[in-house]
């Protein structure tokens, strides 16, 4: 046998990854980040056998942009899609794309919602079949390599089933990298069958900041459209009943929404259960990475809100598990400051392929391994820039968040963004000192006794953006 065929048919031992991301799904309702309100044991299972990461961020906290920053490595303002109106275009760079190069097995089963046809549709997968748009969560119409076809079952269940599917055909000398994207639990929280009726019988806690009444913060909080009040008739799946208190409707809203969350939670974990079922069976554990995150946090009734948008510790926080038995120590617990952005160059690196000089992340596989360099980052840039949109009215916003502080600057304009409306308000600032307010209710950037601060953040926040080839909305 002549050296070069021997090379070619040798077996690949570059590690698999299984890159499963829901779709809203908050840290704070997870066992492992020890929630208040339910269990997530298959998904603890990932943490307890690898890394729980307690401060991963997005750098824009909605659905479409964060699923850009995460293909690109790239900010919004670069990767093309800073709303949820833009669709991606992906003749673009995008890691798959490189895997996919380098020799790869690439797949994307569930969420994509990042635009169909023309440039839009999956690019860089040997196997693509995603939910159009958001995705219904029964019977899901879905498009399999450019076909639209309806998949009867739960959303949740046929995500997998066919992310299975996909794994069983698969070349075994080569590695794979599969992108597992749940819908879940995304609005309207519809619930399965099976778990229909968890937590029918109890009151879940209400989180601390239900009634938050925004004192002291920026106007945006106050007007935004995502209090309990602001769920619909098909989010709450039931008429109201008559004859409560505001204050006791607020509660009852709140136990209507967090449980079918919850329940829609419940069958995205057992279905991590049965991807690690089949890595065991397969003998794949050892050698495949296994991420679970979501592609932003929730509020989960905190600030008396649901929805995400706002860079609070909620929506702003992604959970972040990952196993790794090779490179990983199991149940460690790691604090260091990790972005979406920093997804694609991590992939690339345990790909053995050279992250592109234009991606603006880091790659995470030192920090995985529990080595973080010395100069790792202390802060992030964070934009979300949909203006007032329809639904939520949520103000565009940019700021810092560094391990002790946030800074928002509320700059209040569309900027011609698709999707935002064109409703100018006037600037807002706000400080909070995470160590002594951790729910961020005390705006302190006022306070003469922060004025240090304010300075710092302020010019730290305009080296961000140019470090980033962002810009000042205001100079
Ligand atoms: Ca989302």
């Amino acid at each position: 046998m002549r050296q070069g065929s021997w090379i070619q048919t040798m077996k690949d031992r570059r590690p698999n990854i299984l890159f499963i991301m829901s779709d809203d799904h908050a840290a704070h309702a997870m066992s492992c980040y020890g929630s208040r309100v339910n269990q997530t044991p298959n998904i603890d299972r990932i943490a307890k056998e690898g890394v729980r990461f307690e401060n991963c961020f997005c750098t824009n906290a909605i659905c479409a942009p964060s699923r850009a920053v995460i293909l690109t490595g790239k900010y919004n303002h670069l990767s093309g899609v800073r709303t949820l109106t833009e669709h991606f275009d992906s003749r673009q760079q995008t890691f798959p794309k490189l895997l996919q190069q380098n020799g790869y097995q690439t797949a994307i089963v569930g969420k994509w919602h990042l635009g169909h046809g023309g440039n839009s549709d999956p690019s860089g997968f040997d196997y693509w079949n995603v939910l159009v748009g958001q995705g219904f969560y029964f019977d899901p119409k879905m498009v399999e390599m450019g076909e639209e076809k309806v998949f009867p079952g739960y959303a949740s269940d046929v995500i997998t089933d066919l992310s299975l599917d996909w794994l069983a055909q698969r070349d075994k000398d080569r590695p794979f990298m599969l992108m597992c994207h749940h819908k879940a639990p995304h609005r309207p929280w519809q619930p399965d069958e099976l778990h229909a009726h968890m937590y029918e019988d109890v009151d879940l806690p209400e989180p601390g900041t239900l009634f938050d009444d925004y004192a002291t913060r920026a106007e945006a909080a106050r007007e935004a459209k995502m209090r309990m009040e602001h769920l619909n008739a098909k989010d709450l799946k039931v008429d109201v009943p008559q004859g409560m208190t505001k204050e006791e409707e607020t509660s009852w809203r709140y136990q209507r929404y967090i449980k079918d969350y919850l329940r829609c939670v419940a069958s995205v974990d057992d279905n991590v259960g049965r991807l690690l079922d089949y890595l065991d069976a397969e003998g794949l554990t050892e050698d495949t990475i296994v991420i679970y995150t979501s592609d932003q946090g929730f509020f989960l009734g905190d600030h008396g809100w649901f929805d995400k948008r706002f860079m609070y510790e909620e929506s702003l926080r992604m959970p972040f598990v990952v196993r790794y038995p090779r490179e990983m120590e199991a149940g460690g617990v790691n604090r260091d400051m990790l972005l979406n952005l920093d997804f694609a160059p991590t992939f690339l690196d345990y790909a053995g392929v050279e992250a592109p000089s234009d991606m603006q992340g880091a790659s995470l596989r030192p920090v995985f391994a529990g080595k973080t360099p010395d100069d790792w980052r202390t802060s992030m840039y964070y934009r979300y820039w949909m203006h007032c949109d329809n639904d939520h009215n949520i103000y565009s916003h940019y700021g810092i968040r560094t391990e002790r502080h946030k800074l928002i600057y509320y700059y209040g304009e569309a900027l011609g963004a698709p999707g935002a409306r064109d409703l100018p308000k006037a600037p807002e600032w706000e400080l909070f000192d995470l160590e002594a307010d951790p729910y961020e209710l005390n705006n302190v950037y006022a306070s003469p006794d922060h004025q240090d601060e304010v300075r710092a953040l302020t010019e730290e926040l305009a080296q961000l953006q140019a470090h980033f080839g962002d810009e000042p909305v205001h100079k």
